[in-house]
C-alpha cells in the first residue's frame, strides 16, 4: 500500500506496479516469514519469560530483507523520480512512529550493550518528553475534545519543524541501519531533502502488503508490554521494564 506523509501537498504518487508478478511473489513471502514470527512458541510466555529466541529475530531479519526488496521493486518499476540519496538523513529528523513492538525489542538488543547506551537512553528520554511538552501545548488551546489524530499531527509538524536528529544517528549514519525499523524503511520524498521536514515535502510511504502487515499488527499486540509505537517513547518503556531480558535466555528451574 502507498500511504501518503500527512505533510503532503500533492496528488498521489504514480506507482504501477503494486499487483505485478513480482510484488505479489515477496508480498507473499512477507506474510510466510510474519506468520512464522507470529507461530514462534515463545511469543505467548513473552511477558513472563521477557524473552524471545534467536529464530524470531532471524526471521525479523529475512521479514525486513524481503521488504527492502518489495520497496525497491515498486521503485523500479514505477516512473518515480526519488530524491532520496544514500547520506541524505532528514527523515532522521523528525519522531519515528508507526514501529511494531517486537522491533523495540529488536532494538533494544542492539543497543543494550553499546558503551555509550545509557546516552543514547537519556537523548531518547529527552525526546520523548519533548513530544510530550507539544502534545500538552496543543491539547491546552483546545476547548472541546480534540481527536488523537489532529493532535499527533500538530505535535508531529512542530517536532519535525525542530529538526532534532535521531538518537540513533551517528554522523550521517544510522547505527542500527540493518536493523532499522518499517517507518525507517517505508519514508520516500519526490521533493528535495530541504523540503521533508516541511509542509511542502512530498514525500510518501511504501507500506508492507496489507496481510502481512495484519499478521505483524496482530503480533505486535501479543508482545506488547506498555507500549507506544513512537520510537522514542517504545525504547524508554521498554528499558525502565527490568523484567524484559530479551538477549536472555531465561534459567532452567531446576
Ligand atoms: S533509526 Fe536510523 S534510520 Fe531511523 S530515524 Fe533513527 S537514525 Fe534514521
Amino acid at each position: 500500500m502507498i500511504c501518503l506523509y500527512p505533510t503532503m501537498t500533492t496528488s498521489a504518487p504514480d506507482i504501477v506496479s503494486l499487483t505485478d508478478a513480482e510484488s505479489r511473489r515477496l508480498g507473499a513471502r512477507m506474510t510466510v516469514l510474519a506468520q512464522a514470527m507470529a507461530d514462534t512458541g515463545e511469543v505467548t510466555d513473552f511477558a513472563s519469560t521477557g524473552w524471545l529466541p534467536d529464530r524470531f529475530f532471524d526471521l525479523l531479519g529475512e521479514l525486513n530483507a524481503t521488504y527492502d526488496a518489495y520497496i525497491a521493486h515498486n521503485i523500479s518499476a514505477s516512473a518515480l523520480k526519488i530524491q532520496c540519496r544514500f547520506g541524505c538523513t532528514r527523515c532522521c529528523h523528525q519522531a519515528v512512529h508507526g514501529v511494531y513492538s517486537f522491533e523495540v525489542i529488536h532494538l533494544y538488543r542492539q543497543l543494550r550493550s553499546l558503551p555509550d547506551y545509557g546516552d543514547i537512553h537519556n537523548t531518547f528520554v529527552a525526546r520523548a518528553d519533548e513530544f510530550q511538552r507539544l502534545v500538552a501545548e496543543f491539547t491546552a488551546t483546545q476547548t472541546s475534545a480534540t481527536p488523537n489524530d489532529a493532535i499527533a499531527a500538530y505535535a508531529l509538524q512542530k517536532f519535525a519543524a525542530a529538526a532534532k536528529p535521531c538518537p540513533l544517528l551517528l554522523g550521517n549514519n544510522c547505527r542500527v541501519y540493518e536493523h532499522r525499523p518499517v517507518p525507517c524503511r517505508m519514508y520516500y520524498s519526490l521533493t528535495h531533502p530541504m523540503y521533508c521536514t516541511t509542509p511542502h515535502g512530498q514525500n510518501f510511504h511504501i507500506e508492507p502488503p496489507e496481510e502481512a502487515n495484519a499478521i505483524l499488527w496482530d503480533l505486535s499486540g501479543r508482545l506488547a508490554f506498555p507500549f507506544s509505537e513512537y520510537l522514542a517513547q517504545g525504547l524508554v518503556s521498554f528499558a525502565f521494564r527490568r523484567q524484559f531480558r530479551p538477549w536472555a535466555a531465561p534459567v532452567a528451574s531446576t
